[in-house]
């Protein structure tokens, strides 16, 4: 392969709103070829595409198939690897686009949210070889049965570090709408500041916690291949933040980042025997449905009688309580409940694993606030309240004033 130093870099949705972004961004990569690089280009659909194509698709059917809905949002990306290839060649820089299939990315037939298990490298070296910018269609590849899949919402990320992880690649830029990682979405909390490193685990425990920055899964891929990920702003040509592992970071801080997530249902069944098998049968069958469950509480209250509320993303909700009910009388429970506005609020930090109280800290604040925490989950590196999304905004930056300053 060729002896340049290869880079490869992600542009989000953002990055590529518009033929004049698309322009501005043909011309970033060109300066990085001028520099000496061989460069492997991963972007998005433009701007709010998927968004849209989720609603066209929704204009026609209420339950689309899986299958064709992975086959839909693939085309947006496809559109923006064409027209990057032409704006590069309108600058003359020598490049060609691939779609996920085209290159062999192959994942599991999880449709909407499928894992990579290959990728194969040959076309890309290839074309590298040939003197070509590469530029590849992220969040989508194919399954064994060549069926287009996609992987997950935000999951180009994670097709930019798989690449730069087959490639071997030195550095996997992200380039997005902010200059960095910061300690709370910019967007919520004014205060936030912007990191400058990051370890690999609390950007991991951030991004599962809702920080929309960066798809989890590219994190667990980074950290597990060694990527150094580098995340900046296409808008701007400042440092940003990069991601290095827990030993190589110099200042570990107790709360690094605060996140507050609201894609999440909650569902209670209440006054269930409190005896073995019961968690067992529920959480079997919601898993055998493919429903991600993330919280549990059990509370057992008088005559041993238990409820359990549980949180599942907000699209399962409805299957979710389709299988409560039917086991509502095998479990002899009382009542079924679920609420949607709620909200994971978490704070994050590697100092949490050689600290005390910052748990108690957390739930005082958010009790001087008359802030009702409905459900509570630790990590060796996070904690999480369950609390009214109505109060999201507030208790974040309360939270971000409280543990990181203002
Ligand atoms: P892209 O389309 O480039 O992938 P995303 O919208 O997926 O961009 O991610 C960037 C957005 O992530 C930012 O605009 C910001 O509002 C949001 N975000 C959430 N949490 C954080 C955080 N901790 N640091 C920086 N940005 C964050
Ligand atoms: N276009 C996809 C989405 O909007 C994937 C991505 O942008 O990473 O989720
Ligand atoms: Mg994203």
């Amino acid at each position: 392969m060729s002896k340049r130093k290869l880079i490869v870099q992600k542009y989000g949705g953002t990055s590529v709103q518009s033929p004049e972004r698309i322009k501005a961004v043909a011309q970033r990569i060109k300066s990085y070829v001028t520099d000496g690089f061989s460069v492997v280009v991963v972007v998005s659909a433009m701007g709010k595409t998927t968004d849209q194509l989720i609603d066209l698709a929704d204009s026609i059917s209420k339950s689309p198939s899986k299958r064709e809905m992975d086959m839909l949002l693939s085309t947006g990306e496809q559109v923006t690897i064409a027209l990057l290839a032409m704006a590069l060649h309108e600058i003359e820089v020598d490049a060609i686009s691939y779609t996920g299939s085209q290159i062999k990315v192959l994942t599991d037939g999880n449709f909407s949210d499928a894992k990579i298990s290959k990728i194969s490298t040959e076309k890309i070296e290839r074309s590298i070889d040939d003197g070509k910018v590469v530029i590849v269609a992220g969040f989508q590849g194919i399954d064994e049965d060549e069926n287009i899949t996609t992987l997950g919402r935000g999951g180009s990320d994670t097709s930019a570090v798989a690449l730069a992880a087959v490639l071997k690649s030195e550095e996997c830029e992200i380039y997005t709408d902010v200059d960095g990682v910061y300690t709370a979405d910019p967007r919520i909390v004014s205060e936030a500041k912007k990191l400058t490193t990051i370890s690999y685990d609390e950007m991991l425990e951030l991004a599962r916690l809702g920080a929309g920055v960066l798809h989890s899964r590219s994190v667990e891929f980074a950290k597990k291949y060694g990527v150094r990920l580098h995340v900046k702003s296409s808008f701007s040509y400042e440092k940003g933040t990069i991601l290095m592992s827990t030993e190589e970071m110099m200042e570990k801080f107790i709360v690094s980042g605060i996140t507050a997530k609201n894609d999440e249902a909650k569902v209670t069944i209440r006054d269930i025997p409190d005896r073995p098998g019961i968690s067992a049968k529920l959480f079997s069958d919601l898993g055998q449905s493919k429903i991600y469950v993330n919280m549990i509480v059990q509370s057992t209250g008088r005559d041993k009688l238990a409820s359990i509320s549980f949180t599942v993303k907000k699209n399962d909700v409805k299957k979710t309580l389709t299988i409560c009910e039917s086991l509502k009388n095998e479990f002899g429970a009382s009542a079924i409940e679920s609420k949607e506005d709620i909200t994971i609020l978490s704070a994050v930090g590697v100092g949490m694993l050689s600290s005390y109280g910052v748990a108690g800290k957390m739930f005082k604040i958010l009790s001087d606030h008359q802030i009702n925490i409905e459900m509570i989950s630790t990590s060796e590196i996070g904690i999480s309240c369950v609390i009214d999304s109505i109060y999201a905004e507030l208790a974040a930056k309360i939270l971000h004033k409280e543990f990181i300053g203002s």
